[in-house]
């Protein structure tokens, strides 16, 4: 072995990216990343748990999770485990090839779904990709049924990608690109009439939602509404896809939320997960239940180079893994339910929609976003808004007693503060 090739191996990430403090490090981000998403609210470096640490050393407590993904926190020593010796066994292999990892994970999630016989998993690489191999499978199916329509939600996200985006409601992600995927039309949620309405002329491809609307602020479909859904794509042989991109995989305190609308009747035809999934690594999957879902894209009709690695797999596999052998559905819902017993008790706090660790809250007298950065300034709390009124929580699963209520202390500490510099704002303008 050469001089070179030792140094190699004892190379780390620190020593190819040295710290700086975080202004030098936003400079240098300024000058080279594209702006799509704005300016970020911090440079972090490390992070254990629930807890994160930015380059100038200071410590927050995060719970936003990396947008509901580091199911497990930070640096997890399972996940590291398996994905340190997943790397140094076998990274990638490409489609043209399988691993017992992918496997598994495939067995692992189809078993978890209670999936029926005939089921089948695809591997993508994020929820976005998984939204784009269930709208293929749709676009398969309006094809050879002649249907043409594909119904979608009023406050849906299904992603960025373009199938994706055709899908996702808000105006100001699609309307900058023109044309998308057409005959795509949005229902006010739980609305059953407009459902039905919808049905009338049989022209119905399939049906997307999200169980519970996350970027809207964790909004649920009723589940009268759902089993609708399902009532009339069955009756209609249109498909039912659920993205439970963000509600799926422990989230809500259920496997997957389906499961825990009347003791899973709304099981879709297709069901998308990503998030927290590889609980950090980025890994998505559609699942289909049943033979004709799952054979609507067949061999070379789709595909994908990462989708599915040794490497996402073995995150996957011990993401589920630890939510199973760990009882940590069981602590989403205890969590989820001291959590939201403590919001309903602040006065600023006007709705709390708490579905485990899947949390959305409404405010009232204050701004969601000038809260969000109050606490992180301020109170070492990382929290996210979905507009001017709400924020969104969505922690790791398995969050302790005592970080809910190190939780609700810095919130409670963020609203008093930001109160009160308010209230002196407004008095030095009625002195002005
Ligand atoms: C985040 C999200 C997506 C998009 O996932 P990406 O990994 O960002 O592509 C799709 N659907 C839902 C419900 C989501 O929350």
């Amino acid at each position: 072995m050469t001089d070179s090739q030792q140094e190699t191996t004892v190379l780390t990430s620190q020593d190819l990216a040295p710290a700086q403090p975080s202004s030098q490090l936003l400079q240098r981000y300024q000058d080279s990343l594209m702006g799509v998403f704005g300016t970020p609210q911090q440079v972090l470096v490390r992070g254990s748990g629930a807890r994160v640490w930015d380059a100038d050393g200071r410590e927050y407590l995060d719970m936003l999770g990396g947008i509901a993904v580091n199911a497990l926190g930070h640096a997890h020593p399972l996940i590291t485990s398996v994905l340190t010796s997943q790397q140094a066994t076998l990274g990638h292999i490409s489609n043209l090839f399988t691993s017992p990892t992918q496997i598994a994970c495939a067995e692992k999630l189809l078993q978890l779904a209670q999936a029926p016989a005939g089921s089948a998993v695809f591997f993508a690489n994020s929820g976005s990709e998984a939204n784009e191999a269930a709208l293929k499978a749709v676009l398969r199916h309006r094809q050879s049924s002649g249907k043409g329509r594909i119904l979608a939600l009023e406050g849906s996200f299904h992603g960025r990608t373009l199938g994706a985006l055709s899908l996702t409601h808000k105006a100001a992600y699609r309307e900058p690109f023109g044309e998308l995927i057409g005959g795509v039309d949005f229902l006010a949620p739980n609305d059953i009439s407009a459902l039905e309405a919808a049905f009338a002329d049989d022209d119905v491809a399939g049906v997307i939602l999200e169980p519970i609307q996350g970027e809207a602020g964790v909004k649920p479909i009723d589940d009268a509404y759902l089993l609708r859904v399902r009532e009339l794509t069955r009756a209609t042989g249109a498909l039912m896809v659920l993205d439970e991109v963000q509600t799926g995989v422990g989230r809500t305190g259920d496997w997957f939320r389906f499961q825990a609308v009347a003791d899973g009747a709304a099981q879709p035809d297709l069901m998308t997960l990503a998030k927290g999934l590889g609980s950090g690594f980025p890994v998505g999957a559609m699942v289909g239940f049943g033979p004709q879902a799952s054979t609507l894209l067949s061999a070379g009709q789709h595909g994908t180079t990462f989708g599915g690695n040794p490497l996402a797999t073995a995150a996957a596999l011990a993401t589920l893994h630890a939510i199973e052998t760990s009882g940590l559905l069981q602590n989403v819902q205890q969590i989820g339910a001291q959590i939201a017993t403590g919001l309903q008790a602040i006065p600023q706090v006007t709705e709390v929609r708490q579905y485990g660790l899947h949390i959305g809250v409404d405010l009232a007298d204050i701004a969601a976003p000038d809260l969000v950065t109050t606490a992180r300034e301020r109170h070492g709390l990382i929290i996210n808004a979905t507009g001017e009124k709400t924020l969104r929580l969505a922690p790791p699963l398995n969050l302790t007693v005592e970080e809910a209520e190190l939780f609700l202390s810095r919130l409670t500490s963020a609203i008093a503060d930001l109160t009160a510099s308010q209230a002196t704002s407004t008095a030095s303008k009625d002195h002005s």
